[in-house]
């Protein structure tokens, strides 16, 4: 289709050097043409043009002096991509990855995300190429408010509300509400995943892993199957990882690997989830001591053979391009029937092809790992109404929310003749209100 063609390659023309953002706008474009063939009014009104054009880019220097009194300056990003349907709205990263191609990848991704979830939230991400390893508590704490110093005049309540991602957990939320707070002198919802005892929501910790294995659930129960008895990898050790762990355990399954960035334990009795989390929540440690801790398991260094364990389910929960093409066409010929995304864009656009290709029910990180934003934005209303709903409230909300996504994107897909493709149905689904609204606002 000519138009998504010319939009993606003035995209990449004009944003050299950013491939992470190229490889999510392909995906989400190619995905839109049927929409798009529906709809020529769009390309009159350039929507595509503006839809991949962040609306504004803060960009800014974070300095902040270490424990031994050596200065040091990091990147600081906030991409607020587009708020048609709502303030902006999407984690802060830090790893020292981070760079504007990520950060761009992400908040595109995230547009689309926050409007399947059918709450009025637009879509932004931010972060920097701080990298938390190794850094005591004190250190963290002079990152995160020399970070929210300047951030702070870029966002609100009813403006721009970060979350966490990467690196960025209740700790690190904590320090930058703290500075936040005492910068504006108000005590608001303006970030969410904040702990119990200042605003923050019950069940957000566990909503992005949890909500993943809600619609992997209900994509087997679809299929006449369920969780029980099957075999599960989940990729990664951090927030998504634990909880899709320990919700698939919960409903019977068996997960037998997990990773961090230096390597995978592979156990087959199960993974002891209680192991990973004293080792990763408490200790902030290394995968590796699970091996030591727990008899019978294996640990090996290097995350990529991960994959090559059979399993019925694979749950890719760590970072980007996890899963390349080599890895997809292993997990087919090992038997895998479903890969649900907890992780942002983990498998590269050519493992897609394979799985979509061998029939494997492929559901899209911006549809599966929606529960998180989802539950954030649940924060935002108990915030707004002073309000305290239970983990059961919160859960069930959840829960709700997790499936109407999954029968939107499958309804999208039937509707517009791509039956099964999910990347597809999610990126139409999440789209069709987001056009909307920027075809009622006029050119801006
Ligand atoms: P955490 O920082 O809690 O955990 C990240 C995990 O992934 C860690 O185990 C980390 O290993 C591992 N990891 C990070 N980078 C790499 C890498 N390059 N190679 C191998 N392993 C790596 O992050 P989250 O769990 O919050 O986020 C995980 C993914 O889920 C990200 O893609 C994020 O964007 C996405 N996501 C998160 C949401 C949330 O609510 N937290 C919401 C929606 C999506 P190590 O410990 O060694 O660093």
């Amino acid at each position: 289709m000519q138009y998504v063609e010319k939009v993606l390659s003035e995209l990449k023309a004009k944003n050299p050097n950013e491939p992470e953002f190229h490889q999510a706008a392909t995906e989400i474009l190619n995905g839109l043409k049927p929409v798009i063939e529906r709809h020529p009014e769009y390309e009159k009104a350039a929507l595509l043009e503006r839809f991949v054009e962040p609306e504004r880019v803060i960009l800014f220097r974070v300095p902040w002096v270490d424990d031994s009194g050596a200065v040091h300056v990091n990147k600081g990003y906030r991409v607020q991509f587009n708020s048609a349907i709502g303030p902006y709205k999407g984690g802060l990263r830090f790893h020292p990855s981070v760079n504007l191609s990520i950060i761009k990848f992400l908040g595109l991704e995230q547009i689309l995300k926050n409007s399947l979830t059918g709450l009025p939230i637009g879509g932004g991400k931010g972060g920097s190429d701080f990298d938390p390893k190794g850094k005591t508590d004190h250190e963290i704490m002079k990152f995160c408010q020399s970070f929210m110093t300047e951030l702070y005049r870029h966002i609100g309540q009813d403006t721009d509300v970060p979350a966490g991602d990467i690196g960025v957990g209740g700790r690190e939320i904590g320090y930058l509400f703290g500075q936040y707070k005492r910068i504006r002198d108000e005590h608001v919802g303006v970030l969410t995943g904040r702990g119990l005892s200042y605003g923050g929501s019950l069940a957000r910790k566990e909503a992005t892993g949890y909500g993943l294995v809600y619609m992997t659930e209900e994509a087997l129960k679809c299929r006449k199957d369920s969780f029980k008895g099957k075999t599960v990898i989940v990729s990664g050790s951090g927030n998504v990882a634990i909880y899709a762990c320990e919700k698939a355990q919960s409903l019977g399954a068996k997960v037998v690997a997990m990773y961090d960035s230096n390597g995978y334990v592979y156990d087959k009795n199960g993974i002891k989830l209680d192991v990973v989390k004293q080792i990763k929540e408490v200790e902030r440690g290394r995968l590796k001591e699970y091996a030591d801790r727990v008899q019978g398991a294996e640990y090996r260094e290097g995350c990529k053979g991960i994959w090559t364990i059979p399993c019925d389910i694979a749950l890719p929960c760590a970072t980007q391009n996890e899963i390349d093409k080599e890895s997809a066409e292993t997990l087919v010929k090992n038997g895998v029937k479903y890969v649900g995304e907890g992780a942002n864009m983990p498998s590269t656009l050519e493992a897609i092809a394979v799985f979509q290709k061998a029939g494997v029910v492929f559901l899209p990180a911006k549809a599966a790992n929606a529960g998180g934003v989802a539950t954030s934005a649940l924060e935002m209303a108990q915030s707004s109404g002073r309000l305290f709903w239970s983990f059961e409230e919160v859960d069930a909300k959840l829960k709700t929310i997790m499936i109407n996504i999954y029968h939107n994107m499958d309804d999208a897909a039937k509707e517009y003749g791509v039956e099964g493709d999910y990347v597809a149905g999610a990126n139409i689904a999440g789209f069709k209100k987001v056009a909307e609204a920027m075809m009622a606002h006029g050119i801006v």
